[in-house]
């Protein structure tokens, strides 16, 4: 097989080998199926297609510097798939059934993980969405949770911490106050589509939500979480509505680690304009750097830019975090955490 240059992917789907996938009917969960049949048969009254219980997870499988493969905190992803499915009253696997299905995807797609060189990871995303015919405004009786695989490069191609604009969004919001925002359903992603879609025919990379309620402090951007760093502290929202990033949790966990100071906490709009760096954090690319972020404010007189730039690289505790992050994902520095989970070669 030829070698893949996993430096022109980007974050997007790139076939692999096989899927793993698991029913729940009746209360029962049925036992894994592995296929490279990637079409599902799913009846056309499943709730899924109407009604949207659908949730779904990200993470990562990495080749060490040893050669042997991590994922990375596997088990916040199955509590966090757990919470979810509690969201809309769905079944879902449990711990060991999340963890096994994960594995199994892993080692029946071995020969799609990226090499250590390559800089580049074996993306895992299971679903879980309902299957059951129904009619009537229901929660999904029966399920299917499938983990699929795609050998991903990073999202904005090769290099990695490259700089994007952001721009606030004042005409959509994410997640309402005591809505699913939270949670990590499909559900929320229709929701901030069409908003993505003007940003980014405006020419931004991200798209920065506001709390619903107020609009006037920060909560995320639309797939990622939002950290600011100022005076040695590491900035980050509180909110229900903001996704509990497993990403953000491990950079507050690393940031203490170096010395500074983790405020979790409201972020006004205005305080944009006192941090020394800003970053979008998620799976797909631990760390954004962003290089500005637009505030397009309608007043009386017609429509103003407010505009909050930061330096056009990655800020330095930004980039060392980042550095901590990976180099603890790819076995390059130890785990002192126990965050890894290796995977065993199926050969
Ligand atoms: C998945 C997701 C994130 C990032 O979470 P990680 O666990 O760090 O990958 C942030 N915001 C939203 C809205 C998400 O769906």
């Amino acid at each position: 097989m030829a070698e893949i240059d996993y430096s022109k992917r980007s974050f997007n789907y790139y076939p692999t080998n096989a899927i793993v996938y698991a029913t729940c009917v009746d209360g029962r969960w049925s036992k894994p199926v592995v296929t490279n049949d990637f079409n599902f048969s799913v009846h056309c009254f499943g709730g899924v297609f109407h009604y949207a219980p659908s949730c779904f997870e990200g993470l990562k499988a990495y080749r060490g510097a040893d050669g042997r493969v991590r994922l990375f905190r596997p088990d916040e992803n199955a509590k966090r798939m757990a919470s979810s499915a509690q969201y809309l009253d769905m079944p879902y696997p449990n711990m060991e059934m999340f963890l096994d299905l994960c594995i199994m995807c892993v080692q029946e797609n071995w020969d799609c993980i990226p090499s250590f060189e390559s800089g580049a990871s074996l993306y895992l995303r299971p679903v879980l969405f309902g299957i059951n015919p129904q009619l009537g405004i229901k929660s999904a009786n029966d399920v299917m949770f499938c983990v699929m695989a795609s050998g991903v490069g990073t999202y904005s191609g090769a290099k990695s911490l490259v700089p994007g604009s952001a721009v606030i969004s004042r005409n959509y919001d994410r997640a309402a106050t005591y809505g699913s925002g939270g949670y990590k359903l499909g559900a929320n992603y229709a929701q901030s589509l069409h908003a993505y879609n003007l940003a980014h025919k405006m020419g931004y990379r991200e798209l920065l939500f506001l709390d619903s309620a107020t609009h006037s402090h920060i909560e995320e951007f639309g797939s990622s979480n939002f950290f600011g760093i100022k005076h040695g502290c590491y900035v980050t929202p509180n909110s229900p509505s903001v996704l509990p990033s497993i990403t953000n949790k491990s950079l507050r966990k690393l940031a203490e680690e170096m010395g500074l100071k983790v405020e979790r906490r409201t972020i006004f709009i205005d305080e944009l304009e006192t941090f020394e760096e800003v970053n979008s954090c998620g799976t797909a690319v631990v760390i954004t750097p962003i290089s500005r972020i637009d505030d397009k404010v309608t007043l009386e007189s017609g429509t103003i830019t407010r505009e909050y730039k930061y330096a056009d690289v990655c800020g330095p505790i930004s980039e060392k975090l980042y550095h901590r992050m990976v180099n603890i994902q790819k076995g390059v520095e130890e785990d002192p955490y126990g965050w890894c989970m290796f995977v065993n070669d199926p050969k």
